[in-house]
């Protein structure tokens, strides 16, 4: 059953009251989140964001959807990492483009202690080309999450993933106490929080459902939520995973949107494969961020040139940088 927090007047989401959400019929859905959407955010702006991989491939992690680990043979190379100046480029590209938030991810399972000040300085430079910054590095070791906010990041992102009853069939190099861990030390460090997860990986509705509600009873919740899809990859233990039907996904960021309602909620990987209209629907039902670019890492995204013309025709707007969330 559903029950306020009484101290901090949040409400706590059972796994079956955001499956009876999800169950609705599905105009009645669209419409509930619509109309929450309104009450929280301009509906006809989304949050841009631009992300890039500064360090790429022969990760040791061995994500069952990840063509990066090194677990799985994608022909996915391991570099190093991406030299300031190149990084500090692809920035300034991406904010010409419309982009508010810069985003920067790494391979690996965590940073080392000795990373954190080539990382400090990458935020510190980014920062100062005006953009926003948000990180995905990681598991964080105590004291990292302070240093990275010193430097000026705003975001951290870090997935729930999946649920935990199952998370081992999807990764066994950790476990979702070391993700519930890092978390912790993200919102302890005063950062905003960004926290999804993915959906298509055999999962069913229940667990979609105990996803979301695991999501929205984080304290607080987070300010942005990106819900992946998997996109399958040739040898990575998914690439014959069940299909997911267009409409799940779509009830999916519906129920996100629902549950939390202040945060943003982000298209993310696997975009690129729904069509314009389902993505239409999803920018009705609450979807009010997406990632900017024709690449996600290593997996394919919208042509920027596909995405204009969406946005035009949706005459959907940038959000302005440094919108509050
Ligand atoms: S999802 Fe991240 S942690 Fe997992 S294998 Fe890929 S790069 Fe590594």
């Amino acid at each position: 059953m559903e029950s306020p927090n009484k101290e901090n007047n949040i409400q706590y989401w059972s796994k079956c009251k955001v499956k009876d959400l999800y169950n609705l019929p599905f105009m009645d859905l669209i419409y509930k989140a619509a109309s929450i959407h309104r009450e929280n955010f301009n509906p006809n702006e989304i949050q841009v964001s631009s992300l890039l991989s500064i360090k790429t491939g022969g990760c040791p992690e061995n994500c069952a959807y990840c063509s990066q680990s090194a677990h799985h043979k994608t022909g996915i190379n391991k570099e190093s990492l991406m030299p300031l100046d190149e990084i500090l480029e692809r920035a300034q590209i991406a904010k010409s483009r419309g982009a508010s938030r810069f985003c920067l991810a790494t391979a690996w399972r965590g940073p080392r202690p000795r990373d954190i000040s080539y990382l400090t300085n990458i935020i510190q430079e980014v920062k100062n080309l005006g953009l926003d910054t948000c990180a995905s590095f990681g598991l964080l070791e105590e004291g990292m999450a302070e240093s990275l906010k010193d430097a000026g990041l705003d975001y951290y992102n870090h997935n729930l993933d999946t649920t935990p009853e199952n998370y081992q069939a999807i990764i066994q190099t950790r476990n979702y106490e070391d993700r519930i861990n890092t978390i912790q030390h993200i919102q302890h460090a005063g950062l905003k929080l960004c926290c999804g997860g993915i959906i298509g990986i055999n999962e069913n509705e229940d667990d979609r459902a105990m996803f979301i509600a695991n999501l929205a009873n984080l304290e607080p919740q987070p300010e942005s939520v990106p819900i992946n899809q998997l996109v399958k990859i040739q040898n990575t233990p998914l690439e014959n995973a069940k299909e997911l039907d267009w409409t799940d996904f779509v009830r999916t960021i519906a129920i996100a949107r629902i549950t939390m309602p202040k945060s943003h909620i982000r298209l993310s990987a696997g975009r690129n494969m729904l069509d314009e209209a389902a993505q239409g629907l999803c920018f009705l039902a609450g979807a009010n961020s997406i990632f900017f670019g024709d690449k996600l890492l290593t997996t394919e995204n919208n042509e920027e040139s596909f995405d204009l013309k969406l946005m035009q025709k949706l005459n959907l707007i940038p959000e302005k940088p440094n919108f509050p969330e």
